[in-house]
């Protein structure tokens, strides 16, 4: 009997009649999530967000936790970094899924037509800051595993939603914080799918990596009207950026990648000169004569997954070691700021692959895998946890995240959550 009523095709239809009926529910449940102003900085309204989905997920019988990653970085009384992990065992042992959105959003911004936190539902879309990025995507997540769970309430494994804070500025206080602590490896979870808004029809297994560092030029103090007597830093600094121009930028264009990132721009090595100060500081009133002795400019150098991070140091070092035997008086110091390893999983790989099937199923098209250019919590799901199995699928439009009147189509949230349920149910029932 039981055997029976898991027939996958059975299940799936199960699933998917489920999901269409509670359509209004996903729209409730997004609005709902959009009213709360959780703006990362400073990281306003975290707690009452946590506490509203923790009390959903606990009245449908799944087992609360609230982690409280004190003293991370924006950490304190007034904004304290709450996150929410909810598991609802099954009926037997297998693999645990896991699906972990960020609850964080950027500021608001200029250029909005309506108020950010009205969830306003208008055209077959909701709109509001984080309706794309990501709580259109968590909304579904949620109704996806609810409808498992109603379906199929003896399933096997286990089955977990996340909420957490801060993966705008870098994740320390949300999934970094907890995959440290276990909550994101083996054997407690298997596999992680992040509802990041990259379009429902698309598979993201991976992001390129990134290195940030700062570099000082030094010079000598002196009158601006005798520049001769001193030394100057922002000259020092323009000598290196003529270098970056003439013989970095060239290298960077010519490599390329195996990894399906989108923009396909972004299949190249790139490196953004993040910004520069020089001399005196900006806005110091009317400026004194003076020639500078510093100047700093920061990179953001974003890698391949064929790149290496020490490859990658050393390339600018050299540059900046060269200058220091051409060039009089050049003085300089580096300092890495943040470094992250590119990832890719596995498009073979379980959740990957059942994700792909569940989307040829419920949209009738052959999605796409992709990489990001940029990273997001994935990076410590894999780096921390030790965890491959991971990627993000998400209903949002990729190119609406953080921009004013940001939406999310009420088709995709209802056609992802299918896709995540179905892909979900075959990863526990292991019929992937
Ligand atoms: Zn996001």
């Amino acid at each position: 009997m039981a055997v029976e009523a898991h027939r996958p095709a059975d299940l799936q239809d199960k699933l998917l009649k489920l999901i269409e009926e509670r359509r209004d529910e996903l729209v409730e449940l997004t609005r709902e999530l959009i009213r709360f102003p959780t703006i990362n900085p400073p990281g306003e309204a975290y707690q009452p967000c946590a506490e509203y989905i923790g009390r959903r997920l606990k009245a449908k019988g799944f087992e609360v936790e609230y982690v409280h990653a004190a003293g991370t970085p924006g950490d304190d009384a007034r904004y304290p970094r709450i996150n929410v992990v909810a598991r609802r065992e099954g009926g037997s042992p297998g693999p645990c899924v896991h699906f972990n959105s960020h609850i964080d959003v950027v500021q608001t911004g200029s250029g909005w037509t309506m108020d950010p936190f009205a969830a306003i539902v208008k055209d077959g879309k909701v709109f509001g800051r984080g309706a794309c990025d990501m709580k259109g995507g968590m909304a579904a997540s949620i109704i996806a595993v609810e409808a498992l769970i109603d379906s199929h309430a003896d399933f096997p494994g286990a089955l977990e939603i996340s909420g957490t804070v801060d993966e705008e500025s870098g994740g320390y206080g949300g999934v970094h914080y907890l995959a440290e602590r276990g909550w994101f490896s083996p054997p407690r979870v298997d596999h992680v799918i992040i509802p990041e808004p990259l379009n429902v029809d698309r598979v993201c297994i991976g992001h390129r990596g990134v290195w940030w560092t700062e570099i000082e030029t030094r010079g000598r103090m002196a009158h601006g009207s005798m520049p001769f007597l001193g030394d100057c830093a922002i000259r020092h600094m323009h000598a290196f950026i003529e270098r970056l121009e003439r013989d970095l930028y060239p290298r960077l264009a010519e490599r390329r990648t195996e990894m399906p990132v989108v923009p396909t721009g972004a299949r190249h090595a790139t490196l953004n000169i993040n910004s520069i100060h020089g001399g005196q500081a900006e806005g110091a009133g009317y400026p004194a004569p003076c020639v500078a002795d510093s100047c700093r400019v920061v990179l953001d150098r974003r890698l391949l997954i064929e790149e290496d991070m020490d490859g990658a140091k050393d390339e600018i070092r050299q540059l900046l070691e060269q200058l220091a035997k051409d060039r009089d008086g050049f003085r300089y110091s580096m300092r890495d700021i943040f470094e992250v390893r590119a990832t890719m999983t596995d498009r073979d790989g379980p959740v990957a692959r059942s994700t792909a099937a569940a989307i040829r199923r419920v949209l009738g098209r052959q999605p796409e895998f992709i990489c990001s250019p940029g990273t997001y919590d994935q990076k410590h799901i894999d780096r921390i946890g030790k965890l491959r199995d991971c990627i993000a699928y998400g209903p949002g439009i990729l190119d609406l995240a953080h921009q004013p009147d940001e939406y999310v189509v009420i088709d995709d949230m209802v056609n992802s959550a299918k896709v995540m349920a179905l892909a979900a149910a075959a990863l526990v029932f292991r019929t992937a």
